[in-house]
């Protein structure tokens, strides 16, 4: 028996899926979520949204996904809170299988997003929102006029040191060589500034948790194994976001790092496949960024399908 053919699968549920979804259910294509086991996507882990235009008083990450999921709802997204396992992209209908069932689709908005690289040093697992996080523009505010660490030597962990310093009284950035992967101007400015302590040859070996939340970490140096503590109240881990992709098993373009590569516009080098969101983005990693992208993606589906016909 033949399998019911979709005008649009929407893989993954952050803002750059809900709003794909928003804008493809008002276009009536009755497009199709697999919004994953756990829906909503990073933002479900981010306490307080304060930088989403349109909440003025800011509002917590998971209710914002909530709310995001039920306006699309509200125009007859469909959901299915479950993982795609594995896609068919060589040849249309495109086929998706989830939890062993096969699904059809004329197209597809991959809107899987990334997830940031832990440490994984002991102890991380407990202090995750209480002290250690993964986001600076997220979670910096929360940390006014308390010492920071950043760890990592990239460009990331010196815009996220850099950006700190307007909260905290101290950050000290920790990084395992010292040699820098960051650009010479990121490091630049990181260095030079008056409340930024850079100690390298130190990786973090565990975090120490105090009643409150975080009170320190143990960092030991790789080339003697020397220990030392540091106290920090938080602690932002900047090595890395890698793009959730391993589904698609290298069908489509991707960068060196395995984030999608649109070709034209938000479609990717299957034409009929578009990806939206922090799974092709290496540079904004916003909410209201991946929902302006879920958006076009939408937009740029609908037309394609129209000049299918
Ligand atoms: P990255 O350049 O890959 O740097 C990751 C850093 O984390 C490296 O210093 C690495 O150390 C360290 N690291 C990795 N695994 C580690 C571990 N297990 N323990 C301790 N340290 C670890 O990543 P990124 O900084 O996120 O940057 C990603 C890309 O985005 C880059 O192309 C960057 O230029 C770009 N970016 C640009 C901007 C901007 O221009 N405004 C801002 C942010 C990011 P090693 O060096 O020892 O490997």
């Amino acid at each position: 028996m033949g399998v019911d053919v979709r005008n649009v699968i929407i893989v993954g549920s952050g803002p750059a899926g809900y709003t794909a979804g928003l804008y493809s259910a008002r276009a009536l294509l009755e497009p199709l979520m697999f919004a994953g086991y756990m829906s909503g996507g990073q933002l479900m882990l981010t306490s307080d949204v304060e930088n989403f235009p349109g909440y003025p008083k800011g509002i917590g990450g998971p209710e914002m996904m909530i709310d995001m999921r039920e306006q699309a709802e509200r125009f007859g997204l469909e959901i299915q809170d479950k993982n795609v396992e594995r896609v068919d992209l060589t040849k249309r209908p495109f086929t998706v299988w989830v939890e062993g069932e096969e699904y059809r689709s004329q197209s597809l908005i991959i809107c899987t997003g990334a997830e940031a690289i832990w440490l994984g040093a002991d102890g991380e697992d407990d202090q995750k929102g209480r002290g250690i996080s993964t986001c600076a523009t997220c979670d910096g505010a929360f940390f006014k006029d308390e010492e920071i660490i950043v760890v990592g030597g990239g460009d990331s962990a010196m815009e996220e040191a850099t950006f700190l310093t307007r909260f905290a009284s101290k950050v000290t950035i920790i990084h395992r060589r010292d040699v820098f992967r960051a650009s010479k101007v990121m490091y630049e400015r990181a260095a030079d500034h008056p409340k930024i302590e850079i100690k390298t040859h130190r990786q973090v070996k565990s975090w120490i948790a105090g009643e409150n939340g975080l009170e320190g970490a143990i960092l030991e140096d790789p080339r003697d194994r020397k220990i030392e503590e540091i106290n920090c109240t938080g602690a932002f881990i900047a090595i890395g976001h890698k793009p959730i992709t391993a589904f698609l098993e290298g069908q489509l373009e991707t960068d060196d790092s395995g984030y999608i590569l649109p070709q034209e516009h938000t479609m990717t080098s299957v034409p009929g496949v578009f990806a939206a969101g922090d799974v092709v983005d290496t540079r904004y990693r916003q909410a209201i960024t991946a929902a302006g992208m879920g958006c076009q993606a939408a937009i740029d589906a609908e037309r394609w399908l129209e000049d299918q016909h």
